[in-house]
């Protein structure tokens, strides 16, 4: 299997709840090691930068969510994903810059999956039991969150694909602050 590194965020609605002891735990125990931590109270700058405003990324999150409200026969109020992502930016930027996070790089055989696997579905609500966002966050969803203008308020980051983790790696951490042991 593929040796791959991932970037992970506690964010800070999970270091607020005291939860990076657990949260590290669940990829330790899965034979996933971390190379590189820091605590981190990230500015707006650093916050758009992790997410960026481009059509990927706005595609992605926009056709995510509408399926969500169109699966649960609720009007997304947004005509498309350009609206969408700048309101989501905007959303993110403000929890993520709340208070500190956790910036960590994973490594392991397949870890951008694996660590996807373990944190859970975006929508905590419907992630599956035995998943970070299900068992610490299980009653927070899109609706929940949407409705009151904010950011779904589910514990975790991970990167989601090999060029994601390598443009978000950077993004968090300089060369020397990552270690091979
Ligand atoms: N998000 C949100 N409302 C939405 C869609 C996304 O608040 O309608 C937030 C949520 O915190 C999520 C993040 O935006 O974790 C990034 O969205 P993505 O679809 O990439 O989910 P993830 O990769 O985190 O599971
Ligand atoms: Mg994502």
């Amino acid at each position: 299997m593929i040796h791959e590194q991932t970037l992970v965020l506690i964010k800070p609605d999970a270091v607020q709840r005291q939860l990076i002891g657990e949260i590290i735990k669940r990829f330790e125990e899965n034979q996933l090691k971390v190379c590189a931590l820091k605590m981190i109270h990230p500015n707006e700058e650093l916050a758009k930068k992790h997410y960026p405003l481009d059509e990927e990324w706005c595609k992605s999150a926009f056709e995510k969510t509408k399926k969500s409200a169109q699966e649960e026969k609720r009007t997304l109020g947004f005509s498309n994903h350009i609206e969408f992502g700048e309101i989501l930016q905007n959303w993110l930027v403000n929890f993520i810059t709340e208070s500190p996070v956790i910036a960590i790089i994973i490594k392991g055989p397949n870890a951008i999956n694996s660590v996807r696997d373990i944190v859970g579905a975006t929508e905590p609500c419907k992630a599956i039991s035995g998943t970070i966002r299900k068992d610490f966050a299980s009653d927070e969803s899109y609706e929940k969150a949407n409705s009151v203008g904010r950011a779904l308020r589910n514990l975790i980051h991970a990167s989601d694909s090999i060029e994601n983790a390598k443009r978000e790696i950077q993004v968090w951490f300089k060369e020397h602050e990552v270690y091979e042991y």
